[in-house]
């Protein structure tokens, strides 16, 4: 029985939710914090697990959850969903109004609506009632795909619509990045050492096309409404269909105008062109519909596109220039980045003289070669990037560019890991990456150096005070005591932790270094193989190969790590530093040992502090549950993981009876 109140208050509580999602997405603005928001979301998310009779379709929780699926279904649009024709200038445009004028037999200059065309991927939103059913992408126009677990997870579309909409409505629009989220999403994909995304459109169509809705739940996509596949019943022109749209709770751009007559609709093009820069998105020109129901109608469409309607293009954003050379970049995780220097060329409004080029495979792909010519693109505020090559015309071509196996910064090993298009330098202590090496030595899987953070680790590169690692050790109070915020407690504590950590194992040592594709895991079947780090450095790489989980290429960059003079040095420093790690010996026989454990749910403990404890105790922890798994330790709001394990007949016990065991 679910008293009376807790119904009162969830229901209170999604209706706050929806209204503060509105606000934020519809209306650009908030009347509460983030952590305020995430508060009403977690009190939800409390009564729904105690009172699972709470939970709704529409539930704002409910949001992510599904499991992966094996493949889209389809799903088809009648009418179908279609696609506008360009124009490229003023002039054609103006043939295209003309036209339209003319064979509609217009006596005075007719309204339009004019939208900005925003750059993503179409979709059609099916509300049935009122309540989200289907959603899928435009596909050939007749026949998309079925993403509707990924449409649920987009925060600006409503899953129930406000107000009574009795029957079917179809509403399209286009799923995009704003260009805040956009930037913060490729800032924390950096942090966390993945491959930021070329361009918001094309991360938009990859995050949507996910299989896993859970990835998708991850990125920040937005929605924009733009139209229905029908009329609305008493609706008439686009005005007041952009109105119902909004009243309904769904997004519609702020930027849409109605114009008379084909001057209005001009200048309403030049200022979103001169606006664009400024837009919260990315847009490449502005849509222009007859704003009136029946000259839609009247119009038609022909074979694939609408004839009331017409995209009209900004100028190109794409120049032509020569690529003088080919330079690279060190980032701040040691990613090696291609980088074109330009002869200075005028595109998409400023001058340029680089380019980005990505990465080996994106350069390989484009084949551009200094002395090329080469087509430049700059769109919006992302940074602008070569295109393709268009070779040298009329001239010898220079070799394609090969990456260096040294780093250009620091001179230490650079290595590609399998499977990743970047190459990484692979020396801790380059200053291109010294801050973010220290912070990560200093992280809890490695030395657990708790004061070390990542501010701090910038100011000790800042300030000259440490430029490699055997100078951490070399800290005083004092010299620490003369950071800004740094109190002479937390100096001296710094400088016991780090003293402190000269005794750690060789597994926390291994996995400090942050030798690319030695993560814990890795480091811990070298730490079980070897007996210490001086056995493990002269290990040849026929040994290393030996070792569960590392591949021949994996132990050919191990091997060079400890013999390419730069990198050894780096670990000579930190045993002349008192650090003399030492491997762990073949795991020991503990209560758990050759058993495959999954959590879920919440326990008491901190997640990585069970995990250890399961590990120490001989278990091997994986993340999702499967044929291959002996045992799960349950916390309350277990969800699917605990589903599938009854369903698979597996052993599931509680966070008491796994503490016991371990
Ligand atoms: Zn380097």
């Amino acid at each position: 029985m679910i008293p009376k109140e807790a119904r009162a208050e969830a229901r209170e509580l999604r209706e706050l939710i929806r209204y503060h999602n509105r606000l934020y997405y519809s209306e650009d603005r908030t009347e509460i914090s983030d952590s305020e928001y995430d508060a009403l979301m977690r009190r939800l998310m409390e009564l729904e697990n105690r009172w699972p009779g709470l939970i709704t379709e529409d539930s704002p929780t409910h949001r992510v959850g599904a499991e992966p699926l094996e493949y889209f279904q389809s799903i088809e649009w009648d009418p179908p969903m279609l696609s506008l024709d360009n124009v490229f200038s003023e002039e054609r445009f103006r043939e295209w109004e003309e036209r339209a004028v003319r064979e509609l037999g217009l006596e005075c200059p007719p309204d339009y609506s004019v939208e900005p065309k925003l750059d993503g991927l179409a979709v059609a939103l099916v509300y049935r009632d009122g309540v989200l059913e289907r959603a899928g992408t435009r596909g050939d126009g007749a026949e998309g795909e079925d993403v509707t677990p990924n449409i649920r997870t987009v925060r600006s579309i409503p899953l129930v619509l406000e107000g009574a909409v009795p029957g079917v409505l179809v509403v399209r629009g286009e799923v995009i990045f704003r260009r805040d989220d956009f930037r913060e999403m490729n800032r924390r994909r950096e942090a966390g050492g993945l491959e930021p995304f070329v361009n918001p459109r094309n991360a938009a169509s990859g995050s949507l096309r996910q299989l896993d809705s859970r990835i998708t739940s991850e990125r920040p996509l937005s929605f924009v409404a733009y139209g229905t596949a029908e009329w609305p019943p008493d609706v008439s022109d686009m005005h007041s269909l952009f109105g119902l749209l909004g009243s309904l709770g769904l997004p519609v751009n702020p930027w849409n105008r109605t114009c008379t007559g084909c001057e209005q609709v001009c200048a309403a093009y030049r200022r979103l062109e001169d606006a664009r820069e400024e837009l919260p998105w990315d847009i490449d020109g502005v849509v222009v519909k007859m704003e009136r129901a029946d000259l839609q109608e009247r119009m038609g469409t022909i074979s694939r596109s609408p004839r009331w309607a017409v995209a009209w293009k900004f100028r190109a954003e794409e120049a032509v220039t020569r690529l003088l050379g080919i330079d690279l970049q060190v980032g701040r995780t040691g990613k090696l980045t291609p980088v074109a220097r330009l002869e200075p060329v005028f595109v998409g409004g400023v001058t340029v003289s680089s380019a980005t080029l990505h990465n080996a495979d994106e350069l390989e792909r484009k084949d551009a070669r200094p002395g090329d010519m080469v087509v430049v693109r700059r769109a919006g505020d992302v940074i602008p990037e070569v295109v393709r090559s268009l070779g040298n015309p009329g001239g010898d071509r220079s070799e394609p560019f090969r990456f260096p196996g040294s780093c250009p910064v620091c001179g230490g090993p650079v290595v590609r890991e399998e499977s990743e298009a970047a190459h990484r330098c692979m020396n801790p202590a380059c200053p291109a990456r010294l801050s973010e090496s220290l912070f990560h030595w200093g992280s809890r899987d490695a030395l657990d150096i708790e004061g070390l953070g990542s501010k701090l680790a910038d100011q000790l590169v800042d300030s000259g005070l440490v430029k490699g690692f055997p100078d951490l050790y070399r800290l005083t109070e004092v010299e620490l005591a003369k950071l800004p915020r740094m109190g002479a407690k937390s100096a001296e504590n710094l400088v016991r932790q780090l003293k402190q950590s000269t005794g750690a194992d060789l597994r926390r040592f291994l996995t400090g270094l942050g030798i690319p594709g030695i993560g814990r895991t890795a480091a811990g079947s070298l730490a079980e193989r070897f007996e210490d780090l001086g056995s493990l450095m002269e290990a040849g790489v026929d040994s290393l190969t030996s070792v569960e989980g590392v591949g021949p290429v994996l132990a050919g960059s191990l091997h060079r790590f400890f013999h390419d003079p730069v990198t050894r040095d780096v670990v000579e420093g930190l045993v002349e530093a008192g650090f003399d790690p030492k491997g762990s010996g073949p795991s020991r026989n503990g209560s758990l040992s050759g058993l495959t454990l999954v959590f879920t749910g919440s326990i008491s403990i901190p997640r990585d502090r069970a995990r250890q404890l399961a590990e120490d105790a001989g278990a091997k922890v994986t993340g999702s549950v499967s044929p291959a798994t002996d045992l799960v330790v349950a916390g309350p709001g277990g969800g699917s993981k605990l589903d599938r394990a009854r369903e698979l007949g597996i052993r599931v016990i509680g966070e008491e009876e796994f503490l016991s065991m371990v």
